[in-house]
């Protein structure tokens, strides 16, 4: 099947409120304009490079979300150029942000990414550093909190269901408090192979890459 017939049939199974994103790191710019004149116009990419130079050379009213982890010393690329940054995981890198985008004079739309699975392999949040890390977002003037993304060790479905309703626990938890720049709009979670079952519990925006432009040449 054709990424264009792929978008349709995803389209079909999930919700029409559910944001489907499509993921295409690694794929050349010709795989993304089959993706677009199917409708698509909001794209993740997990490196900051990968992103910068498809954005500069790709039709301008699409919106480029940033899914992979960043460096702090890559912030000052994304002015502007990122329409949501889903890796929000290190105070460190909050207030990197927060002085790149007010120096600029912009706001940084973000979600805190969250290592539900507490791998040490993968960044994110820890639950139990949740209120330190919400109180420095407090703290900052350019920086808005939309929601939270994770990514859920590998395992069946049984517990994928697990990390996906414990994280929208959180999610639902968080949206009941009031903090400063942080409101609860977007619960990213589902990529290809579990993105149904991440919608049964809650996710908004589910992050398909395989799904729509078939297998990557190599893993990242
Ligand atoms: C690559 C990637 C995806 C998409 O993965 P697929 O299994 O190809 O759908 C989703 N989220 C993140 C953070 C990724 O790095």
């Amino acid at each position: 099947m054709g990424i264009k017939e792929n978008i349709e049939e995803i389209k079909s199974k999930i919700p029409s409120e559910v944001q489907l994103l499509a993921v295409s790191k690694t794929k050349p710019i010709e795989a993304l304009e089959e993706a677009y004149a199917a409708g698509m116009r909001e794209f993740g990419e997990n490196k900051v490079q990968e992103l910068l130079a498809k954005e500069e050379i790709f039709h301008k009213d699409v919106k480029w979300h940033l899914i992979g982890h960043l460096q702090t010393n890559k912030v000052k690329y994304l002015v502007d150029k990122v329409h949501l940054i889903h890796s929000l995981d290190s105070i460190k890198l909050l207030e990197e942000i927060e002085k790149v985008y007010e120096k600029n004079e912009k706001t940084a739309n973000t979600l805190i990414q969250i290592n539900i699975g507490r791998e040490e392999s993968k960044s994110g949040i820890l639950e139990e550093n949740l209120n330190e890390f919400i109180e420095a977002i407090e703290e900052c003037n350019h920086i808005l909190v939309k929601g939270i993304m994770v990514i859920i060790p590998k395992g069946n479905e049984e517990s994928n269901r697990y990390y996906f309703k414990k994280t929208k626990g959180i999610f639902d938890e968080l949206k009941c408090k009031k903090f400063k720049n942080i409101s609860m709009d977007i619960l990213s979670m589902g990529m290809t192979n579990d993105y149904m079952t991440a919608i049964e519990e809650g996710s908004t925006l589910v992050r398909v890459g395989t799904g729509i432009f078939g297998e990557r040449n190599y893993n990242v």
